[in-house]
């Protein structure tokens, strides 16, 4: 044998020939395969709820609670098997079905911040489960951080979008991103300016679009945003409630360590001290009527029960059912 395969010069056919016949965004003509579907369904009587994973954000362990001495941080860390330097933060949206309407609520990260690029997925996941964007009649955004309106702005989304899609947010939220007071937060380099240019570029892109509303808003039966304000101004939960069910998909009022420790303040938080009020208040409410909770940053399909555990809170993973 004198051919040495790895070094063979021989000119391969150039795979430029099936351009023009395959559909442009996928070049061997079907979404690019993933091992894991990333996507959980479930039942809320009536309603249909998909958790649908955008994927995943590696931010500095020290976002997780800015307040509190960096030991006692890098212990919490060590006893949740996870690294002192990079906390990996899933990135849930939800899609939820009831009377006729198809709700998005959030939208993950799109391609607003190229550093991480394990995100923004959340579009290509949708499709992947035979969920076409034309088919959501409205938007519901927990707040206008990048990493929940970011994905309405990702290349070639807008296009799919029906032009009566109604994206609802609290007036408040809307108003601060004219004009966000970012001098509380404790971000990582890069990221004030990357969320003040997505917040400015979205009111101006989805303006005719926004339905915005005070305190709450129904969305379709049984599906209610609710204003909670803290995390930033406008922040809002939805609400979900059928048949005797109950879900709270809670956005960034809580975190993975906010069980635990609901008075460390998390980096993104606009008014870190109001935004711990009203963590705990939802949580001794959830814990309280045994409702089950999704949240944008707990490790995905992130459904769970919440319990009361002396002074703090108890995270309680829900059962697989499939
Ligand atoms: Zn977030």
């Amino acid at each position: 044998m004198s051919t040495n395969m790895s070094l063979d010069k021989t000119s391969q056919p150039s795979v430029k020939h099936c351009a023009g016949v395959v559909n442009a965004k996928y070049p061997h003509g079907r979404p690019e395969h993933e091992l894991v579907p990333s996507r959980y369904a479930l039942k809320v009587g009536a309603i249909d709820v998909l958790v649908v994973s955008d994927g995943v954000l590696s931010l500095p362990g020290a976002m997780l609670g800015h307040n509190v001495d960096p030991a006692v941080r890098g212990a919490w860390l060590e006893d949740m098997f996870q690294s002192p330097d990079v906390l990996e933060w899933a990135l849930n949206a939800v899609l939820v079905r009831s009377g006729g309407r198809t709700i998005l609520i959030d939208a993950g990260i799109g391609g607003e911040f190229p550093d991480l690029p394990r995100a923004g997925k959340l579009a290509q996941r949708l499709e992947a489960a035979g969920l076409d964007l034309t088919s959501v009649t409205d938007v519901v955004l927990t707040h206008m951080h990048m990493d929940h309106c970011g994905g309405l702005l990702a290349d070639g989304v807008r296009d799919q979008l029906r032009p009566d899609l109604r994206i609802h947010v609290a007036a408040a939220e809307a108003e601060f991103w004219e004009s966000p007071d970012f001098s509380r937060v404790s971000m990582p380099p890069g990221f004030p300016d990357a969320l003040r240019r997505t917040g400015k570029r979205f009111l101006k892109e989805f303006h005719s679009q926004l339905r915005t509303f005070e305190n709450e808003c129904e969305v379709a039966p049984g599906v209610v945003a609710q204003r909670t304000g803290g995390h930033t101004p406008g922040h809002s939960v939805v609400r979900l409630a059928s048949g005797g069910d109950r879900l709270t998909f809670a956005g960034d009022l809580v975190f993975q360590v906010g069980f635990e420790h609901p008075d460390w303040y998390n980096g993104f938080e606009h008014d870190p001290e109001e935004a711990a009020r009203v963590r705990v208040r939802l949580l001794r409410e959830l814990a309280a009527n045994r409702e089950a909770l999704v949240a944008t940053h707990l490790s995905f399909p992130s459904v769970c029960h919440v319990a009361v555990d002396g002074n703090v809170f108890r995270w309680v993973p829900g059962f697989w059912e499939y």
